[in-house]
C-alpha cells in the first residue's frame, strides 16, 4: 500500500530534520527520508565531529601555554584513536537524542534512498510514497579533482574515518574546510601543509582575517603553500603520496592528502527531471525567498540551494518553510543576510556583515569608516612564548555609522559574536556600542571601547 504523509523531507539533515518536526509539531502527518546516518553531514561528517576535534587542538594549545600558568605539565602521548571513540559516542547520543524527537513528535523515519516518480511520489526501498508537500534536503558532498592520481586522497569525510593520526599531511583547498583541518591536523602534531592555488587562503573574507591568518600560520604551522595548483598525486614505493604542481613544483611525500576544494549538491541522482524542476548549472535547486521551486508542493532547503551553506541557515530555512505552510504565515521567509559565522581555524575566526572592501563597492569610499583594534588576549599576554595579536575590525557606514560589518580573529573570537550579530541586526550603530559598558577583562569589549 502507498503510503501518503502531509509533509515528506529528503534527507534528514539539518534542513530536514528541522522542517518535518516543525511540520508535525503542527499536526501535520510529516516523515524523513535517510539514505545514510540521521543528522546529516552536520552531526556525522561535519560541524560535530569537527568541533570535537578543534578543541583537542585547543587542549593541546593549552598544554603549550600550561607551563607560564605554573604547571609542569607536557602533552605526553595523544591518543588519536581514543578522541575518534569518544567523539563517536557523543555522536551516537546525538543520534538517541533525534530518535526521541521524532518519537515525541509522531514524524515518521524511513531508511533508504529516495527517489522522485513524480511530482508528488518518491520510491524508497521499491515502495511508493506520496505527500502533498515535499522538501528536498538532500544537502551536498565533497568535490575531487579531475585529475591522475586524485583518488589516492581522501575528503572530509575520509578524515572523519581516519583511525590514526597522520604523521604528515597535505590539505588542499582555501575555505572553510582546508584551514580548519590543517589547523586542527597541525595542533595535534602531525606535519600540515596547506596548498592553495592563488595567493592565500580564505580570499571571500576581510583582508585583516585573512592576512592575520597567514601570518599566523608563518609564525606557527602549518606550512602554506600559496599558488600551488595541483595537476597529479602520485603515490610513492612505501606508500607516501606526492603532489605534483603546476609550477613544476612539487609538495610531500606526505601520509595523507585532503581534498577540500569545496562542495557540489546531491541532487544528480534523485531523478528530479521527473518532477519539472530544472537544476542550474551547477546543479542546485533554484528557489525563490520561500524556498519553492518551480513546482508546485516542491521545496528545497539547505546546501543544495547554492545559499550559504551553514547549519543554522538550514534549520531555520526548514522551520520557517513549514510555519508559513502550516501556521498560517503566509509570508515566513528566511532573510539570508547578515548570517553571522566562525571558521574554526588557529586562530579562530568570528565575522559577520560586509567585508571593508565590499562595505565601500557598496557605499563608496567615503561612507565608510573603519575601526580597528589590535592587542594581545590575556590567556596569551601571560605566556613567553605565544602573545599573538588578537585583531578585530568594524564596518560603518553613513553619517550615523551605522555597523555593517564586524570582524575579529584571534582567542574567543567564536563565542563573542552572536551576541554582536543581533546587535547588527538590529540596526546598530557605533554609538551603540559606545554606550555600552565594557565586560572586563574580555577579548569582546573591545567592542565598545574602540
Ligand atoms: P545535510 O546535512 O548534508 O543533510 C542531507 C542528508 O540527506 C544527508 O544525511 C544525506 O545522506 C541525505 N540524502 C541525500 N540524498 C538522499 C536521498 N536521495 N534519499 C535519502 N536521503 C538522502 N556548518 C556550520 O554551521 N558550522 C560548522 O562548524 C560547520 N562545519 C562543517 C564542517 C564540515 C567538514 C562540513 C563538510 C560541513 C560543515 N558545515 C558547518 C556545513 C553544514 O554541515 C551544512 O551546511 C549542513 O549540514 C547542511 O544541511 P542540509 O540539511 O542542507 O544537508
Ligand atoms: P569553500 O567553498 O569554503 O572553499 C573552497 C575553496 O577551495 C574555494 O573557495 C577555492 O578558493 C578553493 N578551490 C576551489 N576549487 C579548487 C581546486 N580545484 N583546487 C584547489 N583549490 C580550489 O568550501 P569548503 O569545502 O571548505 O566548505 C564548504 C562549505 O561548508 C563552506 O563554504 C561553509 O559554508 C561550510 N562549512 C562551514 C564551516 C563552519 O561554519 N565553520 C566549516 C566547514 C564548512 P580559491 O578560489 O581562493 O582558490
Amino acid at each position: 500500500m502507498t503510503q501518503h504523509f502531509d509533509f515528506l523531507a529528503i534527507g534528514a539533515g539539518s534542513g530536514g530534520i528541522a522542517s518535518a518536526n516543525r511540520a508535525a509539531k503542527h499536526g501535520k502527518k510529516a516523515a524523513v527520508i535517510e539514505a545514510k546516518q540521521i543528522g546529516g553531514t552536520c552531526v556525522n561528517v561535519g560541524c560535530v565531529p569537527k568541533k570535537a576535534m578543534w578543541y583537542a587542538g585547543q587542549i593541546a594549545d593549552a598544554f603549550n601555554y600550561s607551563h607560564d600558568y605554573g604547571f609542569n605539565l607536557s602533552a605526553g602521548q595523544f591518543d588519536w584513536s581514543r578522541l575518534v571513540k569518544n567523539r563517536e559516542a557523543y555522536i551516537e547520543r546525538i543520534h538517541a537524542a533525534y530518535g526521541r524527537g521524532f518519537d515525541a513528535n509522531g514524524v515518521t523515519v524511513i531508511n533508504g534512498f529516495a527517489k522522485f516518480v513524480n511530482k508528488n511520489t518518491v520510491e524508497v526501498n521499491g515502495e511508493k510514497i506520496t505527500a502533498d508537500h515535499i522538501v528536498i534536503a538532500t544537502g551536498g558532498r565533497p568535490s575531487i579533482p579531475d585529475i591522475p592520481g586524485a583518488e589516492y586522497g581522501i575528503d572530509s569525510d575520509g578524515f572523519f574515518a581516519l583511525t590514526e593520526r597522520p604523521e604528515s599531511v597535505a590539505v588542499i583547498g582555501a575555505g572553510y574546510i582546508a584551514v580548519e583541518l590543517a589547523g586542527v591536523l597541525h595542533a595535534l602534531g602531525s606535519d600540515s601543509h596547506l596548498l592553495v592555488r592563488k595567493e592565500k587562503p580564505l580570499r571571500g573574507f576581510d583582508e585583516m582575517l585573512s592576512d592575520t591568518l597567514v601570518e599566523q600560520m608563518a609564525k606557527h604551522g602549518p606550512t602554506l603553500h600559496t599558488n600551488s595548483v595541483p595537476t597529479a598525486v602520485t603515490k610513492n614505493a612505501d606508500g607516501k603520496l606526492t603532489i605534483e604542481l603546476e609550477n613544476g613544483q612539487s609538495v610531500g611525500p606526505v601520509e595523507q592528502v585532503i581534498w577540500a576544494i569545496g562542495r557540489e549538491p546531491a541532487t544528480d541522482n534523485i531523478n528530479i527531471e521527473s518532477t519539472g524542476i530544472v537544476l542550474d548549472e551547477k546543479g542546485y535547486i533554484p528557489t525563490d525567498k520561500y524556498q519553492n521551486t518551480d513546482v508546485k508542493g516542491i521545496y528545497a532547503v539547505g546546501d543544495n540551494t547554492g545559499r550559504v551553506q551553514l547549519t543554522p541557515v538550514a534549520v531555520a530555512a526548514g522551520r520557517r518553510l513549514a510555519e508559513r505552510l502550516f501556521n498560517n504565515k503566509p509570508y515566513e521567509h528566511l532573510d539570508y543576510t547578515n548570517v553571522a559565522t566562525v571558521v574554526f581555524s588557529h586562530p579562530v575566526i568570528g565575522t559577520v556583515g560586509l567585508t571593508e572592501k565590499e562595505a565601500i563597492a557598496e557605499y563608496g569610499k567615503d561612507q565608510v569608516k573603519v575601526y580597528n583594534s589590535q592587542f594581545t588576549a590575556l590567556y596569551q599576554a601571560m605566556t613567553e612564548d605565544h602573545r599573538d595579536p588578537t585583531r578585530m575590525k568594524l564596518v560603518c557606514v553613513g553619517k550615523e555609522e551605522k555597523i555593517v560589518g564586524i570582524h575579529s580573529i584571534g582567542f574567543g573570537s567564536d563565542e563573542l559574536l552572536q551576541g554582536f550579530a543581533v546587535a547588527m541586526k538590529m540596526g546598530a550603530t557605533k554609538a551603540d556600542f559606545d554606550n555600552t559598558v565594557a565586560i572586563h577583562p574580555t577579548s569582546a569589549e573591545e567592542f565598545v571601547t574602540m
